[in-house]
């Protein structure tokens, strides 16, 4: 089984600190989830956790198994099986998708074997249009488009955890459920490391929680997680707004 654990995490963009020590535990075949209104701080925790340039960690720890992470660059970190859905997904002119997934499979020292057929199979099931695989990755797509191309990646890469930032922002109702659907059920499903997915799911909305059954929710204020609980944390932040927790 793999843990990530974030333990007294502050982090700074410039001169401003936007963490103020996070304390968060996800492992193999969990969805823990981070809630919080706009600027809470929630990007800067998936763009800390993967190592994007521009965020000074002033304290704390993140290992994954035990890993010191944030001693990694973040191609490191990819390689120890983090992964991360990223908010606004990049676009790669002249690259396809296809491409991508043996590069990062090679480099992880996965087999390739049987990769169209595994895109194939992956893009039927989550309703990614079969043409899409061989265009620049993300180049004209639209926001739903971008996110299922997202959740395709994860379902072929299979990390051991996975941050998803935002998986609901730009997408339509079906789309949303799709990928969804997929990310729980790589939850249950064995990957090639023979374990389930962990996943950290970072979002504004609890709309996406009626696929993705969360394990616990965490609320995210100032950069301060200041309630967790069940998913019945989601019913009542439904309620009563951020308000009441700030
Ligand atoms: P959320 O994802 O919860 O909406 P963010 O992590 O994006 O919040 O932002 C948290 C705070 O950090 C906000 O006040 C935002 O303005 C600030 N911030 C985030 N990224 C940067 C940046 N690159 N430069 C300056 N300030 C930033
Ligand atoms: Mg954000």
């Amino acid at each position: 089984m793999s843990v990530l654990a974030i333990r007294g995490l502050e982090a700074a963009v410039g001169d401003t600190q936007i963490l103020h020590g996070i304390d968060l535990t996800v492992s193999s075949g969990e969805v823990q989830v981070v809630m919080g209104p706009n600027g809470a701080g929630k990007s800067t925790l998936s763009a800390v956790l993967m190592g994007k340039p521009g965020y000074r960690v002033l304290a704390g720890t993140v290992t994954l198994d035990g890993q010191d992470l944030l001693a990694l660059p973040a191609w490191q970190r990819a390689q120890a099986g983090l992964h991360l859905v990223a908010q606004y997904p990049s676009e790669v002119p002249g690259v396809s998708l296809g491409h991508v997934m043996v590069e990062a499979l090679t480099a992880r020292g996965q087999s390739v074997d049987g990769l169209d057929e595994l895109l194939g199979d992956e893009a039927a099931r989550i309703g990614f249009r079969p043409e899409l695989l061989h265009r620049s990755l993300n180049v004209d797509l639209s926001g739903g488009e971008k996110k299922r191309n997202e959740t395709l990646q994860l379902a072929v890469l299979r990390p051991r955890i996975a941050v998803l930032d935002e998986l609901d922002s730009g997408l339509d109702i079906d789309a949303l459920r799709a990928c969804a659907r997929r990310v729980e059920d790589l939850t249950n499903e064995p990957g090639p490391h023979g374990e389930h997915l962990g996943a950290l799911v970072i979002t504004h909305y609890n709309r996406l929680l009626e696929a993705l059954r969360p394990d616990r929710i965490h609320i995210l204020v100032k950069g301060r997680i200041v309630a967790s609980g069940g998913p019945e944390l989601a019913d009542q932040l439904e309620r009563d707004g951020y308000a009441a927790f700030s």
